[in-house]
């Protein structure tokens, strides 16, 4: 090794650092010279490699005045690199996400289909017709690139697209019930999670909420009642991440819709996750669709692209051509539209349900969701004698049957049978050992989430098909 300036005997070790040992460390300049450093800056430019450069020094010189030694020229290369790549590594990094739950909101939600992922890549390459209509020459509308695709699935006459599902009920609040009350049972004044509360969701379109029937029960006359002048709007809302069981009641979607329309009244159900297809064809609970509150007479239909649709992050309304028309002219409309990128993912993704052919085989999300537990039982054998290596003797780690949920509120319930790789301690002060292992799995280059229960660390490997387990092995060697 090279010093740049070799430390006399006995000094590097003293306390206090001299002037002299302090001025053995090379000058910024001196090291940003060196042919390491150029190599970096060659690749990404002076401004970066100058401020990893600066972060090495400074960490030298605090090891310095702690009484260490001069580092070696190779060691402060070294310690550039480890910054520089420390610096330009993406904050969206990718994670292994064990925790069994397949629509995980912290952690993307739905994992799109190859064609969505091609058609976002070509999206955003190149120009595109996004708001050009090809076949006049004309101004286009950006609504119309997916609209045709969700008509022909849902059974409605229009469709429009904007940010998520939060914004398309927000936007349909304002758009047709501003200063009139919206009447709701009061057993579905949801909040989803991340502050979307459906009394605050109201009160910023500027709607009055009416809420009538009690929480567990709500009839028909209630809604009745509540019914007047004033009403812009009834809204359903679906209970999708709570289950309200045992004497209850509701109002099901063709006697909201027979009392809203005797009222003149417009009739608008937030379906939350909203499944294109009937799940259970699949072996999975029945989730609503779309097309059914539709066929039911609901007048505006609202859903998520990235639940169980497996799209990307949208809220998709559909509904009367009328009143969807009333919508796109709201000026807040404009502040919630989709990007071309969103859309190709969305047209992309509504193609394969168009095609209706080998839905589970191209969509991931449905993938994921129909594993059989047999199957993902083979991926936990194949990965166990890695996890039981990287775990060390003080932990068991076994394969056991597990459940896994599908997430985003869909079917709070409901549990998909599953199967994990369960590491438990095998010592005493188990919490800390637990926790202790869960940041080394954190800690890899591909963090590794699962979930602890009953004084384990539980990895359902139901989102890890057999394609990643390559992967999956040399992440935990690393
Ligand atoms: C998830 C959900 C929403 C919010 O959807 P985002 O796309 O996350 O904005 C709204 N309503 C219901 C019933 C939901 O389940």
């Amino acid at each position: 090794m090279s010093h740049l300036t070799l430390p006399g005997p006995g000094e590097a070790s003293r306390s206090e650092p001299d002037a002299a040992s302090l001025a053995r460390l090379p000058s910024i300049d001196r090291l940003l010279g060196r042919p390491a450093q150029a190599q970096l800056i060659s690749i990404h430019g002076r401004t970066l490699v100058k401020r990893a450069a600066q972060q090495a020094l400074a960490a030298a010189r605090e090891r310095l005045k702690a009484g260490g030694t001069a580092p070696a020229a190779e060691q402060l290369d070294r310690d550039i690199a480890i910054r520089v790549a420390q610096l330009v590594a993406p904050r969206l990094r990718p994670v292994f996400n064990l925790t069994g739950t397949v629509i995980h909101t912290n952690l993307g939600r739905a994992l799109l289909a190859d064609a969505a992922i091609d058609a976002v890549a070509a999206a955003m390459r190149g120009y595109a017709a996004l708001e050009y209509d090809v076949d006049t020459g004309g101004r286009g509308d950006r609504d119309d690139l997916v609209a045709g695709l969700l008509c022909e699935l849902t059974g409605a006459e229009a469709a429009t697209v904007v940010n998520n599902c939060a914004a398309a009920v927000l936007l349909t609040l304002k758009a047709l019930a501003a200063k009139k009350e919206v009447v709701i049972s009061r057993g579905e004044l949801i909040e989803i999670g991340g502050a979307f509360r459906m009394p605050d969701i109201m009160k910023a379109a500027g709607s009055k909420l009416v809420e009538v029937g009690t929480t567990n029960r709500t009839h028909a006359r209630d809604f009745e009642a509540a019914l007047g002048e004033k009403t812009g709007l009834v809204f359903k809302a679906h209970t999708s991440n709570y289950a309200v069981t045992g004497f209850t009641a509701s109002v099901d979607e063709s006697e909201l819709a027979r009392l809203a329309h005797a009222r003149g009244v417009p009739f608008a159900v937030d379906l939350g996750s909203g499944a294109l297809v009937d799940l259970a064809q699949y072996g999975l609970p029945r989730e609503p669709l779309p097309q059914d509150a539709l066929a039911a007479g609901a007048d505006l239909v609202m859903f998520s692209g990235d639940k169980l649709l497996g799209g990307p992050q949208a809220g998709i309304i559909t509904g009367r051509a009328d009143l969807v028309a009333r919508i796109k002219r709201d000026p807040l409309k404009r502040a919630l539209r989709v990007s071309k990128l969103t859309l190709a993912a969305l047209e992309a993704t509504l193609r394969i349900y168009a095609s209706a052919h080998r839905l589970p085989e191209r969509l991931p999300t449905l993938a994921l969701l129909t594993r059989s537990r047999d199957d993902i039982r083979a991926t936990c054998a194949r990965l166990q004698p890695a996890l039981a290596q990287f775990a060390g003797d003080a932990f068991d780690v076994r394969v056991a049957d597990c459940a896994s949920q599908i997430g985003s509120g869909a079917q709070p319930i409901e549990r998909l049978p599953s199967a994990a790789l369960a590491i438990a301690p095998k010592g005493r002060s188990r919490g800390r050992v637990l926790e202790a292992l869960e940041a080394r799995l954190r800690a890899l280059p591909v963090p590794v989430v699962g979930r602890t229960s009953d004084g384990a660390l539980w990895l359902d490997c139901r989102c890890l098909l057999p394609g990643d387990e390559a992967a999956f092995r040399g992440n935990l060697a690393c």
